[in-house]
């Protein structure tokens, strides 16, 4: 081995250990913190959460976070097999035998590799839904939907995904030195189509959406939606009750695809005006232009990741380093993404505070946005119930929290909609 592909090795070996040790260590934080306080409501909750409510939300935390260690664990020699092991090596030189080099042989690798990396996952979600999920009353699917949700999931994703890998693998091989910028270009256009087809079109194939069905609501809905300036048009109601007890409403697309999707778990359980109040705060996400600054992000993050790739897709210690042979004669491009795209988490990973705090500084805009437009008391509110619901803690370990939470613990949250009522201190 020469020297720039040891040192490779080298630090591959100390991100992976790097990520594990702090993803167990993260975890291991949350879950002391969160049983050590699960007998006692925080004051500011004491009249509105039960002792009951409180120890469900300690448990399934706690569920979780050993959950999410397990996986870490696994992820970490997932990793490792596939590169200094030589998983990724072996299944390449298989395909090379069989198919010989070319465009199909590197579309073989990496289709399989997403289908033995999807197969190997599959353990664990099947775990994740029908044992935590379930243990907790959460899972509403049986195993057939589960398993029709997997078939149309791996269907679309290779009806969309192998015509764009293969387009970039073709680029690689035939746009010259700049091929990367191309590529970029051609990925960028693929997740703004994205942003309009899914929800759509694939959103569509899993769940139901429908315009709200209920007349005084509906009505309602629309004078806020007006005042906003939105168009009444992008509102749906989604049968999230299919698959989970779970309640969310979430914002998504742009342009003419721009909608609002409201779960039907979640309209059960709000009044009306605590569903103006959600409403609001999910059309404070467009209004304070929430996409855009993600899409431009996703536009700049992928233009250096793309000259990254372009420049490490020529270095042979770039392959030898992380534990594959490199063909001498053929084209690389394939193995090169695969390696890219197993790599580039270890160290993003250590970016997850910096962009869980700017979703956080986004939940707190769109708090103070439906606050102008909608009652803060009917938020406060309406979030407690769907952190109650969800079984989110109340008492996370701070530093958990910062490193990992898109949305602000509830203390923080209800404390900046009611400083009075929440103690804004704690
Ligand atoms: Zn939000």
């Amino acid at each position: 081995m020469d020297s720039p592909s040891l040192m490779l090795s080298l630090v591959l070996c100390g991100l992976l250990l790097a990520g594990l040790g702090t993803r167990l260590w993260l975890a291991s934080r949350q879950i002391r913190h969160v049983w050590r306080h699960r007998d006692q409501v925080p004051a500011a909750f004491e009249a509105t959460v039960g002792a009951q409510a409180h120890r469900k939300a300690a448990s399934y935390t706690v569920a979780k976070a050993r959950f999410g260690m397990l996986e870490a664990a696994i992820d970490a020699a997932l990793l490792l097999g596939w590169t200094l092991l030589g998983g990724l090596d072996a299944l390449n030189q298989l395909l090379l035998s069989w198919m010989g080099p070319g465009l199909w042989q590197q579309l073989a690798l990496i289709g399989s590799f997403a289908l033995i990396g999807g197969v190997l996952a599959l353990p664990l979600s099947w775990w994740s839904t029908f044992r935590i999920e379930e243990s907790f009353g959460f899972n509403k699917m049986n195993l057939g939907l589960w398993l029709s949700d997997l078939f149309k999931g791996t269907l679309v994703g290779a009806l969309v995904g192998l015509p764009i890998v293969a387009l970039v693998i073709w680029l690689m091989g035939s746009a010259g030195t700049l091929w990367w910028l191309w590529a970029w270009g051609v990925w960028m256009g693929f997740n703004l189509l994205l942003l309009i087809v899914y929800p759509t079109v694939i959103a569509p194939l899993f769940n139901r959406f429908e315009p709200l069905a209920d007349e005084a609501l509906r009505e309602r809905v629309q004078a806020l939606m007006q005042r906003c300036g939105f168009s009444a048009k992008g509102l749906f109601v989604m049968d999230g009750s299919r698959r989970s007890a779970h309640a969310n409403a979430y914002f998504t697309g742009f342009g003419a695809a721009k909608r609002v999707v409201f779960f039907d778990t979640l309209l059960k359980q709000l009044s009306p005006g605590e569903i103006d109040a959600v409403l609001a705060h999910e059309l404070g996400h467009f209004k304070r232009r929430h996409i855009v600054q993600r899409v431009v992000m996703m536009f700049a993050l992928s233009l250096l990741g793309f000259a990254l790739l372009g420049w490490l897709s020529g270095q042979v210690w770039f392959y030898t380093g992380l534990g594959v042979t490199p063909s001498l004669d053929s084209a690389n491009d394939a193995l090169a993404l695969i390696l890219f795209m197993m790599v580039v988490p270890l160290v993003t990973y250590f970016l997850s505070p910096l962009m869980a705090q700017l979703s956080r500084r986004h939940e707190f805009e769109a708090d103070a946005y439906a606050s102008e437009h909608a009652d803060r008391r009917d938020l406060a509110s309406a979030l407690l119930k769907l952190y109650q619901d969800n079984a989110s803690t109340l008492t996370p370990d701070p530093l958990y929290a910062r490193f990992y939470y898109s949305h602000p613990p509830a203390s923080e949250r209800l404390a900046r909609l009611l400083p009075t009522a929440a103690g804004a201190s704690t």
